[in-house]
């Protein structure tokens, strides 16, 4: 357990929403921040009155939205609400005050703890140590520094400051904004953040890249966090749809492992790989034990990589990197295993089984290189035959032209497209139940816990079906074991997705 403390932002307009939502928020949070700046002006008087009802840590905040704020304010104005806050609460309370020499000479107690804070809404901050140096001449108690963040290394300058502030036995809340950011957020209080902000539901986020407090505890368990515990992420972009995290932590959960799986927002690999990850070149010490890649790094990730696993490297593709104590690097591909494993299950014996894979990204490679190696005779289906003509090459196997009204002489029908992912797509199917009769199998490896339309179809056609959820498990499973060498715990996994989607 760390001493970090997880704090909630509570941002409501009025009296009644705001006391109902510190009630939820002083059961899971050890610290409830007030926004009051987000209350309507005649709220306010109401709101602080019904503080002393509800025991909890607060932390009052009044910002202007310069700094990330509800509205615009007067300078008057803020000092008005501070010298009345002061008189009007007993402590012990913390107050933020926003980095303003003005506003921090003016507001002076001798027995409340203060945050002085600044907040970069933009991103592409100069010089992080610069301003730590100015925030710490306005004599806080706990600095505070957010900044946005566009690229997982934009957060490296800001989490730098953490280190600083332990080595100058500072206290500091250090923060990347949005998606990017989210890292910051998690292991934080592991390496002696003096809080981290969660939020009380979904949708109540005070900046980006929020969690949820609920996620914060059981999904990362942020209060087991140490500097010790191995981090593990998917890598990609974008990355937030990603159910990894939550299958991966349940695991590791269960496993008594001291790990933790995030979302990593990759934009530039190269830069990612130099700047936080190989020993030599890395600015951060965050103790990466290996990643899920996903689009669009899993080729570009071979040329990172010390060793790469003889399937992986004949798909040409890896899903899986594994990082040893010495940062050696190691590839695989679990998309194989992921694929191939449920259907054997499902389909018997492949040999000589006509297999038609409609598609031919990442994931096709990984289901042909698996069908061919079963002994399947495999066909390839794609929309533009010339630009798949690198993918025929690689896989040593003609492509043809995906035909609309049937899937062709096929046992197996694989649909390695995003026809009916959600998006464009999501009410398409490749075939009608119609189309399909003849056919014996179907495997759509679109993630969805309702049946797709080709599901639906094959349903209706009497076909036995699978969906991309078991390739999700399976891969994910295979995964943990490479990681961690231990058998996965797949039942966990699988509830910790169906829960996720439900
Ligand atoms: P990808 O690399 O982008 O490849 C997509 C393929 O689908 C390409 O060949 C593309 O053709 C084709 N395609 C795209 N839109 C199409 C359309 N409207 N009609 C016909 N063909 C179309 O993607 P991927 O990584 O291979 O993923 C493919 C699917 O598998 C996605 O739905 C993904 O979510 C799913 N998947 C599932 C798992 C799992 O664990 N369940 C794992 C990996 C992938 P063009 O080249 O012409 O664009």
């Amino acid at each position: 357990m760390n001493s970090g403390k997880i704090c909630i932002p509570v941002c409501e307009a009025t009296a009644d929403d705001t006391i109902a939502a510190i009630r939820r928020a002083a059961e899971l949070a050890d610290i409830v921040e007030i926004r009051f700046d987000c209350l309507i002006a005649d709220q306010l008087h109401r709101t602080i009155k019904a503080l002393p009802d509800i025991p909890a840590t607060y932390l009052f905040t009044h910002r202007p939205s310069d700094q990330g704020g509800a509205r615009d304010m007067l300078f008057s104005e803020r000092l008005t609400f501070w010298q009345s806050i002061l008189n009007e609460r007993r402590p012990p309370f913390i107050i933020d005050l926003e980095a303003d020499v003005k506003l921090t000479m003016a507001v002076q107690t001798n027995n409340v703890r203060r945050i002085v804070s600044y907040h970069d809404l933009v991103g592409g901050l100069a010089d992080p140590e610069h301003l730590f140096e100015c925030v710490n001449a306005l004599d806080p108690d706990i600095i505070k520094l957010a900044v946005w963040a566009d690229d997982i290394t934009d957060a490296i300058p800001v989490w730098k400051l953490i280190e600083r502030a332990r080595s100058e036995n500072r206290e500091i809340i250090a923060i990347a904004m949005g998606e990017a950011g989210k890292w910051t957020r998690i292991l934080g209080p592991a390496h002696g953040a003096f809080l981290t902000f969660a939020s009380l539901d979904t949708g109540k986020e005070t900046a980006g890249g929020q969690i949820t407090a609920k996620d914060m505890l059981e999904v990362y368990r942020v209060r087991e966090l140490d500097r010790k515990t191995g981090v593990y992420g998917v890598i990609g972009d974008p990355v937030s749809q990603s159910l990894s995290p939550y299958m991966q932590n349940a695991a590791f959960h269960v496993g008594q492992q001291n790990a933790v799986f995030m979302h990593l927002l990759v934009k530039d690999l190269d830069d990612f790989i130099r700047r936080m990850v190989k020993p030599d070149t890395r600015e951060v010490e965050l103790n990466f034990g290996g990643f899920s890649v996903t689009m669009p790094h899993k080729q570009a990730i071979m040329r990172h990589l010390d060793e790469i696993d003889p399937t992986a490297a004949s798909i040409g593709a890896v899903n899986t990197v594994k990082i040893d104590a010495d940062g050696r690097m190691t590839g695989f591909n679990t998309d194989t295993h992921g694929f191939i494993t449920p259907l054997k299950t499902r389909f018997g014996d492949l040999r000589g089984a006509r297999a038609a894979v409609f598609g031919a990204g990442g994931a096709a490679r990984a289901c042909v290189y698996a069908l061919k190696r079963e002994g399947a005779d495999v066909s390839v289906y794609v929309r533009d035959t010339k630009k798949a003509s690198v993918f025929s090459d690689e896989m040593n196997i003609a492509v043809s032209q995906m035909s609309k009204d049937r899937p062709g002489e096929a046992d197996i029908v694989v649909n390695a497209t995003p026809i009916g992912m959600k998006g464009a797509f999501e009410n398409e199917t490749l075939f009608t139940a119609d189309e399909l009769l003849g056919v014996k199998f179907v495997f759509d490896l679109v993630t969805k816990t309702a049946a797709t339309p080709l599901i639906s179809e094959a349903a209706k056609a009497g076909i036995p079906a699978i969906g991309g959820i078991e390739m999700l498990i399976a891969q994910g499973a295979r995964q943990f074991e490479i990681w961690t060498g231990r058998d996965a715990p797949i039942e966990t996994m699988r509830a910790a997705i169906a829960d996720r989607m439900k």
